[in-house]
């Protein structure tokens, strides 16, 4: 698949809105296009001119949401994005890459990466002060990996995470043994995901966005990082509220609360991933 070009370059559209036509207005038929307008999914503003710095369409920038200089981090984040990620309207990793200096900030497109084609990444790979975040059996918490000092104080960290939806991630995890070369971390702390917009399939599996900014808060010990990263998040999610985006709850929440209205599937597995959700809080359906 191809990627998008220019999707953080000004893009300008071709037509303007209903609102240009010249003469009398009529309500009626104002009315009517601002009722078009609100049915309109949010993803349409996307052909509007896009803001350089935060890639959103101009008209909701997110910029006074960013901290006014980039994020001083010790922590090197490679983000090894599935080629799909780059297309989508919702986004996390450029309002990511505007709060952090460009140099600390690597985002990488594709599916398959080797040492001939990725000679850095696996260079990044091979670095014993790497550690790539993703869920399993072999994955140690991280926040416990840092409480037992087990990492080289002062050491400049790399961090790889992956992005893209769940079973993207897995495939690209399993599918790259460049991958399995950093030492295995995740997430251990319950974090809601304050990104509601897109579906997750479970309250811990958060956006790319909150796995960046939890793993550096804790890789660099400061809590502010946090805050500081999930700011455009949040505002990003209640502008998209506010224009009629509805919240996603993640699955897990909507069968807590008996309300995941889709027929119950009849494939056995399904069901008893589904009972997980509820009940094991470790599973991440990866
Ligand atoms: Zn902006």
């Amino acid at each position: 698949m191809e990627h998008v070009a220019g999707l953080c370059s000004p893009v300008t559209a071709g037509e303007t809105g209903p609102e240009s036509s010249d003469g009398p207005s009529e309500d009626e038929g104002l009315v009517d296009a601002f009722g078009d307008l609100a049915a309109l999914p949010v993803e349409v503003e996307e052909r509007r001119p896009t803001c350089v710095r935060c890639c959103r369409p101009v008209k909701v920038c997110l910029c006074p949401f960013l901290p006014p200089r980039a994020l001083d981090v010790n922590t090197c984040l490679y983000v090894v994005q599935h080629p799909a990620e780059e297309s989508r309207v919702l986004r996390t990793v450029p309002l990511l890459a505007a709060c952090l200096p460009p140099a600390k900030c690597n985002i990488i497109v594709g599916r398959r990466f080797t040492e001939e084609k990725h000679p850095e990444l696996a260079a990044v790979c091979q670095d014993s002060r790497t550690l790539i975040l993703y869920p399993g059996p072999q994955s140690q918490s991280l926040e416990e990996v840092v409480r037992a000092g087990e990492l080289a104080a002062n050491a400049k960290h790399n961090i790889i995470i992956i992005d893209g939806t769940w079973s993207q991630a897995k495939n690209m995890f399993l599918k790259n043994s460049l991958f399995h070369l950093p030492r295995q971390v995740q997430l251990s702390r319950t974090l809601s995901s304050q990104y509601v917009i897109r579906t997750q399939p479970s309250n811990i599996c958060l956006s790319t966005l909150e796995c960046a900014a939890v793993a550096l808060s804790i890789l660099e010990e400061n809590e502010d990082i946090l805050e500081v990263l999930l700011r455009p998040l949040r505002a990003l999610c209640s502008f998209q509220l506010q224009h009629g985006a509805q919240v996603h709850h993640s699955k897990e929440h909507l069968l807590k609360n008996g309300m995941y209205d889709k027929p119950m599937p009849k494939n056995k597995r399904k069901i008893k991933r589904m009972e997980r959700l509820i009940t094991d809080h470790s599973a991440c359906p990866r």
